[in-house]
């Protein structure tokens, strides 16, 4: 059916629902009963498309679709993926089964349940814009914040983005939307216009573990979403969670937004020290790997990974996958990434090496101290 110019909604769901042998990947008769449910769901014509990977030990389900952001239908199509895979997790004896899902989400909406969700609804192929391009990008490993550092050089700064200078588009700058994620009683957010409040907006996303970027808008066309980001903390769900939230981002490209080559700049060039790693409390630097890379390597080093597709005007994207981090462009990063990642472990616990005591997540260290406190004296 020919969707040009309808709603259709993008809709990234994640969920950590068991891996082999540690925090590494789903195991490959996980993946294969999360996409059978999937499948099942477009056979009965739920969605207009969708498919099933991994980063890590994510499953990360990508789906299209007209029934707009929160709905409890394409909700209930991921959670029916992870009940499956956590189900084939149980049968094998494999690590973490179904711990992400905290709550039940009896409303039937998965976001603050547990599993990460990133949305943005869309007009498709409006006359502006001749191509529905995008690229989808998976963190492992990490906090939300992981996006604020790449995402402030994309859109505020022409050293990484000269698109910034080169299209009269970009040039005219975006709306971006923060969440202060300490902000329990209700979602607490601020929207700062980019070029003129840059500043502003840098003041804010340097404190990763607080604040975060849920949504940018393009000021040409202000109701064009181009950004949505999973941006909840599990521990402020489930109060003590031990691991990390590893956020997932959509990010709409090319024409009236920046091009997939200024979305993964910054990944190459920063080599970004991100908070997570081995129990989810160290820092380390991110590597950007191929999609379906199992965590192997040393320190459970964060992962990131970008996938490129195109929609057609039918809603359908899964046809054909670029995984941009596949380039053997990037192995140069990685290498530098695990040189910078070694650098850090040679400090072990100490000072940066060991993540801020708010993200900790775990108690030892403040059972150790509470146990001495009764010890010190006044002198
Ligand atoms: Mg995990
Ligand atoms: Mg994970």
């Amino acid at each position: 059916m020919d969707l040009k110019g309808q709603q259709v909604t993008l809709s990234l769901i994640k969920a950590d629902v068991g891996s082999i042998g540690g925090h590494t990947r789903p195991s490959p008769a996980m993946m294969l009963v999360a996409n059978a449910e999937l499948q099942y769901a477009l056979a009965q014509n739920v969605l207009l498309d969708g498919m099933v990977t991994f980063v890590g030990d994510d499953i990360e389900i990508l789906m299209s679709h007209t029934h707009g952001v929160d709905s409890t239908i394409v909700h209930g199509v991921a959670r029916d993926c992870f009940l499956a895979a956590t189900r084939e997790a149980q049968r094998e004896g494999n690590y973490g089964a179904g711990q992400d899902l905290l709550t039940e989400a009896p409303s039937g909406n998965l976001r603050g349940a547990g599993p990460g969700v990133a949305e943005l609804t869309f007009t498709l192929l409006p006359d502006y814009r001749k191509a529905e391009a995008f690229v989808v990008l998976m963190a492992d490993k990490c906090g939300p914040g992981v996006f604020n550092l790449p995402l402030f050089l994309t859109f505020c700064d022409p050293m990484h983005n000269s698109g910034l200078l080169l299209s009269p588009t970009l040039y005219k700058g975006f709306s971006v939307r923060v969440i202060d994620m300490a902000a329990k009683e209700a979602d607490r957010v601020i929207t700062l216009n980019v070029p003129e409040e840059h500043l502003a907006l840098a003041a804010l996303l340097r404190n990763t573990d607080r604040f975060a970027i849920e949504a940018v808008f393009s000021r040409v066309h202000p109701e064009e979403q181009l950004i949505s980001a999973a941006v909840t903390r599990l521990h402020n769900i489930a109060g003590k969670y031990v691991g990390k939230d590893d956020p997932g981002m959509i990010f709409r490209v090319q024409g009236i937004f920046p091009a997939p080559e200024e979305v993964v700049e910054p990944w190459g060039v920063i080599r970004q020290i991100v908070t997570g790693d081995c129990r989810g409390s160290h820092n380390m630097p991110i590597m950007p790997a191929a999609v379906e890379t199992p965590v192997t390597g040393p320190y459970c080093l964060p992962l990131v990974s970008a996938l490129a597709f195109s929609m057609n005007a039918e809603g359908k994207f899964s046809h054909n996958v670029n995984d941009l981090f596949g380039n053997p462009a990037w192995d140069w990063v990685r290498h530098e990434v695990q040189r910078k990642a070694m650098d850090f472990r040679t400090q072990g616990f100490f000072g940066v090496a060991m993540a801020a005591q708010e993200e900790l997540a775990y108690t030892g260290l403040q059972e150790t101290l509470a146990s001495l406190d009764s010890r010190f004296q006044n002198r």
